[in-house]
């Protein structure tokens, strides 16, 4: 099926509670977005399946959280003060502001007009003050990566973590991150706040490239492990000139979005080399490096950073789970999530909301199924309807209790994408959706 259009996808988020425009009473706020309750489920759960494949099923990554603001000092020397920008210019007509470097052509392509401003050097991050006192000495900034908080702290997880790592080993992250971009839009597609997953893999310079080409290959198999149709994803490698001041070699894992956006961007994995090492020991006079025991010798690693946006990624994966069908003359939606990344599990309904066995019975087994997946009970109409509704979110499990229910201790389990139906005792209701439900 073709990709949804993206106002499509806009409309399906603030309707079913994924994903509203933030600030909306007061007219919204420069493409900032919130997540609903819905969004906010599925996003835990893509962090969650992240976090899961990148640090607890690897016995060599640990993971960091670290502070939004650091000292002013790491942007300094990771070369974010200097170089972070991106060339900006104003059209002398309409006042429209663009990215020179994505402008095709050379009028203005807002209003058509051939006077534009010369590019300036427009930086990205976002500028505070600490304390009370707006001046130069109390500048810091917003973080626009999270992988500085990991270099900083190099040392700390070295001298910490048990077993002490060896090379390679990898520290991971989740978190906010915060770019003044000139141009936003597409949805959560391009934000000014959004969160990243970075993986910083620190390995023996000559095992890099090996290693780069590895986590290529393993980070387009967790999103096709979660359901995204590989054909829908490609690599591309970055030219020369388009290289980050950092980065040796760099990829891109790009999706197919929808048109007229088309291939881009999802997770950028890049081999920075021994780059950020090197200057924060430069800059601090703290050396960070390793010592490696078999040689007796300090070593410089290089680092591959797998580097993705989370809201980026929830994005696609609402993209490429939606589909419309025809059942039985009539239009389904249905959102094939990955049952990991679904944000309500299961649905328990009783048959019909007038009779009160029925009721109390699948009100218990609610309560007794909540502690352990995100449950929901709803009586409020017909089952197929209900159905539709779950479907339309992505529920990948619908229990309902009938009159067969009472007498047998039985209920029906329906699964979302077969629409298929299965009797399941009460007794083994939860080991069953629990096998269902995980990886
Ligand atoms: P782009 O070329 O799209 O501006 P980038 O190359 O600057 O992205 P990176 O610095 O590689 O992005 O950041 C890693 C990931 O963080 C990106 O692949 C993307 O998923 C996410 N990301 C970066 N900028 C934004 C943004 N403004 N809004 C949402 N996600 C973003």
């Amino acid at each position: 099926m073709a990709a949804p259009s993206m106002d499509l996808m806009v409309s399906l988020c603030k309707r079913r509670g994924f994903v509203f425009p933030s600030s909306e009473i007061y007219g919204g706020f420069a493409s900032t977005w919130d997540y609903g309750p819905l969004g906010a489920e599925l996003k835990r759960n893509l962090k969650q399946a992240w976090w899961r494949r990148v640090v607890w099923e690897r016995p060599d990554v640990e993971g960091l959280d670290a502070a939004i603001l650091m000292s002013p000092q790491v942007w300094v020397a990771s070369g974010h003060v200097s170089s972070f920008s991106d060339p900006l210019v104003e059209c002398k007509g309409c006042h429209h502001r663009f990215r020179a470097d994505t402008l095709e052509g050379p009028n203005c392509p807002n209003c058509g007009s051939a006077e534009l401003t010369e590019p300036r050097q427009f930086n990205m991050m976002f500028k505070t003050f600490v304390g009370p006192v707006e001046e130069d000495a109390a500048v810091a900034y917003l973080r626009p990566e999270t992988c500085q908080g990991i270099f900083v702290n190099f040392d700390n997880v070295l001298n910490s973590a048990r077993p002490t790592p060896k090379l390679p080993f990898g520290i991971a992250q989740i978190g906010k991150a915060f770019r003044n971009e000139i141009v936003t839009g597409n949805f959560t597609f391009r934000t000014r706040e959004f969160e990243q997953f970075e993986l910083e893999y620190f390995v023996h310079p000559e095992q890099a490239e090996a290693m780069l080409q590895e986590w290529l290959q393993e980070r387009l198999r967790w999103y096709t492990d979660l359901g995204i149709d590989p054909e829908h994803l490609r690599l591309r490698e970055h030219e020369e000139k388009e290289l980050a001041h950092y980065a040796a070699r760099c990829y891109d894992i790009e999706y197919r979005f929808p048109d007229p956006l088309g291939w881009r961007e999802l997770e950028g994995i890049a081999n920075r080399t021994d780059y950020d090492l090197r200057k924060h020991s430069e800059y601090s006079g703290h050396p960070l490096r390793y010592f490696d025991d078999s040689s007796g010798e300090y070593v410089d690693p290089y680092v591959i950073e797998p580097s993705g946006g989370v809201d980026r990624a929830l994005l696609i994966f609402l993209l490429d789970a939606y589909h419309e069908e025809e059942v039985r003359g009539r239009k389904r939606v249905v959102l094939r999530l990955h049952p990991l990344l679904a944000p309500i599990k299961v649905a328990v309904f009783p048959l019909k909301r007038n009779q009160p066995e029925l009721v109390e019975m699948a009100q218990d087994l609610a309560r007794q199924l909540r502690p352990h997946m995100r449950t929901i009970y709803e009586e409020t109409g017909a089952i197929g309807r209900l159905y539709r509704r779950m479907d339309e979110v992505g529920t990948p499990y619908c229990v309902t209790v009938d009159f067969d229910s009472l007498k047998g201790q039985t209920v029906t389990v329906r699964e979302r994408d077969s629409m298929e139906q299965e009797r399941v005792h009460v007794q083994d209701l939860l080991g069953y959706l629990r096998k269902k439900i995980t990886w």
